[in-house]
């Protein structure tokens, strides 16, 4: 199950580090957070996330791809931040 700790080291969450929702429930503050950000509604919402979400998976198997062709160029903290862009479309979906 994703934690706080999860969720910090995707790299979205240095921003909310003084808010007391935050601290009182992350998953719920951060699913308003993706929620505040989406502009779209129905079809296009659905569409837009669904492209979103595969297209950062794209970029971590790009990211994995670079671990096994370079091996000296692969980094943690890319992975993660493309997880971070992975989570964001999965809980823009979640909320539809
Ligand atoms: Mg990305």
């Amino acid at each position: 199950m994703i934690n706080k700790t999860d969720l910090e080291a995707f790299g979205y969450f240095d921003m909310f580090q003084n808010s007391p929702d935050y601290d009182k429930d992350p998953i719920r503050f951060y699913s308003q957070f993706v929620e505040d950000k989406i502009f779209t509604k129905g079809r296009d919402r659905l569409i837009e996330n669904t492209l979103g979400l595969v297209g950062e998976a794209g970029e971590v198997s790009e990211k994995i791809k670079k671990l096994f062709r370079d091996k000296n160029k692969f980094s943690d903290d890319e992975v993660l931040k493309e997880l971070g862009d992975v989570l964001f479309y999965t809980v823009a979906l979640s909320n539809i």
